[in-house]
């Protein structure tokens, strides 16, 4: 098995190192909390619940998941109240 090597997103990365990156969002979670991408090298950071800016790890990603169905179900008026 060959292993490749993903040059452009080093390359990215070097970039990123010196120029910061350049975050772009991805995905609106809800009106406070956003997903970015960064648009060098890929690399996604999320705000979290208390404010900070975190790597987007699978972690948060289903947590951000969890919120934004939350969410989109709130905003959402025409749920049916069982009766
Ligand atoms: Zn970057």
């Amino acid at each position: 098995m060959k292993k490749r090597n993903p040059t452009l997103f080093s390359f990215g990365k070097v970039f990123c190192s010196i120029f910061g990156h350049k975050l772009r969002v991805s995905k609106n979670v809800t009106d406070h909390v956003h997903e970015y991408k960064c648009e060098k090298c890929g690399m996604e950071m999320t705000d979290t619940a208390n404010g900070f800016l975190a790597r987007l790890t699978p972690k948060f990603r289903e947590t951000n998941d969890y919120i934004s169905k939350i969410h989109k179900k709130r905003k959402r008026k025409h749920f049916a109240q069982a009766s």
